[in-house]
């Protein structure tokens, strides 16, 4: 055989096994091909503007993780970016509202602040039409969003920590302009399907404190949101041009030294992975007391936890892609939208009140949103599903515009516990689920007025 010939030969060879290592198992369902564009809702009128935009947000340095006390040392890398995610929405009145994701451990109240003014004074967008939602991955780097005294910038990192965060507040005024500046025309639809994966992660406190089980977590029985609401936002030819879509729960099956964005990051990776040019947005909802599961590698032999953050992202995908197909439901304007910071008061009367924020918007009669702030257990979820149950579908989002620790119901304010441990009075609950009420009752009367 002559050198050509045998070079020839091994190439063959090389590529029959290339071949042979990508070939579908026998029986596998082939591949199918890309479809032309086609719209899910042809017959919904594309009668809104949307543009959507995203910025990676990975600090440049190795800066502490936030979400786990027990980490004491900085970040080493990524395995993930980070990123801050715009989906701006304009209805046929030029009625307006962006809504901002964000793979970091929450929405600080000075950075929602700054940002709200900011947009209010370049593009003209009124705070009440601003949610801010982050994905609480444990995942992402502390931030610092007040500027730090001389004694605290001797503690290592605080310096870097309060840059990233100055920058990082620009980078978010920055995609919010540039979605805005993208507004196209869009047809918007909305469902929901199921997800499984979040479990409630308190102890059941409905059994006897001698029971065996007393004492154990998570409880199967205890209350879970198991909803995966997704807005789809397509071109009029039916392009998909952005996903929305939420889940209650942690973002911790990840405990490592690596910047990622958790179960949410997956899923939203998986969902743009064939859409070029797509957003997809992940929405946290009331997910305080819930936790992934199966949640480390120690339960399940032979997998990484960042296996688990990946196979729970991947169910999380195909539970958005459901909710996505699945019998369209059309969206219309106006946009409606109100947001309040109201007084929330500690057990402790010494303690200042805190300046929480609620805010509920509404898509016509079609959708809507109730964004609450910090960590809100997922008996709020239920119960103002159960409340405002009727023609329009509800979507509750926690972790919005705001982050200040654990916000218990009454029921887990009684029972006690981590998610209980702030310190909030009896009230807590009632004086949120009020102004929930009352700015969902102004917002639907304004719509009433218009027409
Ligand atoms: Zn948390």
């Amino acid at each position: 055989m002559t050198v050509p010939d045998l070079r020839f030969t091994l190439v063959a060879a090389f590529a029959l096994c290339a071949s042979l290592a990508n070939a579908a198992p026998p029986g596998a369902t082939p591949l199918s091909p890309p479809g032309p564009v086609k719209s899910i809702a042809p017959h919904v009128p594309a009668n809104w503007k949307a543009g959507a935009a995203s910025v990676v947000v990975t600090p440049e340095k190795n800066l502490f993780m936030a979400g786990y006390a027990s980490r004491k040392t900085p970040s080493v890398g990524k395995v993930q970016d980070l990123f801050v995610k715009a989906l701006a929405l304009e209805d046929e009145q030029g009625g307006r509202l962006v809504i901002v994701t964000m793979d970091l451990i929450g929405v600080p109240q000075t950075i929602r602040h700054f940002v709200a003014e900011r947009v209010e004074k370049d593009f003209k967008l009124p705070p009440a039409a601003l949610l801010m939602n982050a994905s609480h991955t444990h995942s992402g780097p502390s931030m610092r969003s007040t500027a730090p005294t001389e004694e605290e910038l001797k503690r290592p990192l605080t310096k870097d920590a309060y840059e990233y965060t100055l920058a990082l507040q620009e980078k978010i005024v920055g995609v919010i302009g540039k979605a805005l500046g993208e507004l196209k025309p869009a047809r918007l639809t909305w469902n929901k399907a199921r997800c499984g994966f979040a479990m409630n992660r308190r102890r059941d406190y409905t059994l006897a404190p001698d029971d065996p089980n007393a004492n154990k977590a998570p409880n199967p029985n205890g209350p879970v949101d198991q909803e995966v609401p997704a807005l789809r936002v397509e071109s009029p030819e039916g392009e998909v041009r952005a996903i929305l879509f939420g889940y209650a729960c942690h973002n911790t099956c990840l405990g490592f030294f690596n910047y990622c964005g958790d179960y949410a990051g997956y899923a939203q990776e998986y969902l743009q992975q064939y859409r070029p040019g797509c957003v997809a947005m992940f929405l946290m909802g009331c997910g305080a007391d819930q936790n992934p599961y199966p949640r480390r590698s120690d339960v399940v032999p032979g997998i990484t936890d960042l296996e688990l953050a990946q196979q729970h992202g991947r169910s999380l995908s195909n539970a958005a892609e459901m909710a996505i197909s699945a019998n369209p439901r059309g969206i219309s304007g106006p946009i409606r939208a109100a947001y309040e910071e109201i007084k929330l008061s500690y057990a402790n009367n010494k303690r200042p009140d805190h300046d929480y924020p609620v805010q509920v918007i509404k898509l016509g009669d079609d959708l809507t949103i109730i964004a609450l702030g910090s960590e809100v257990v997922v008996d709020y979820s239920l119960r103002f599903k159960r409340e405002f149950a009727g023609k329009a579908a509800l979507w509750v989002a926690g972790y919005s515009n705001d982050y200040t620790g654990y916000v218990p119901s009454l029921r887990v304010l009684k029972e006690g516990g981590y998610e209980a441990a702030a310190g909030w009075a009896d009230d807590v609950e009632d004086r949120i689920a009020k102004k929930v009420h009352e700015l969902h009752a102004r917002v639907s009367a304004e719509g009433k007025g218009r027409e």
